[in-house]
């Protein structure tokens, strides 16, 4: 198999680049999570829940003017996240 993207595990966006990933604490890339997400093991919006990701998400996707469909999926593949998967059993 050919190189497999990883996606933040938070908001869903793909890790194509370096630059993209977020930091652990020694100023490591993860595979995990964006660096508009997590930067030096924390996320930046401790508090934020699903829903408002999935606000935040798909505002981010309108700016950039992707294709409304795209717009419209986004959203639904954040509960498996790996930030959201575990929250979900605990509402
Ligand atoms: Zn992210």
């Amino acid at each position: 198999m050919e190189n497999t993207p990883f996606y933040c595990q938070s908001c869903g966006v793909p890790l194509t680049t370096e630059d993209i990933k977020g930091t652990e604490n020694n100023g490591q890339k993860t595979n995990d999570y964006c660096k508009y997400c997590y930067k030096d093991i924390h996320f930046k919006k401790p508090d934020m829940n699903l829903e408002q990701m999935k606000n935040t998400v798909k505002m981010h996707m309108e700016k950039k003017n992707l294709p409304n469909f795209m717009i419209q999926k986004a959203p639904n593949i954040l509960p498996v996240l790996k930030r959201w998967k575990n929250i979900q059993f605990l509402i």
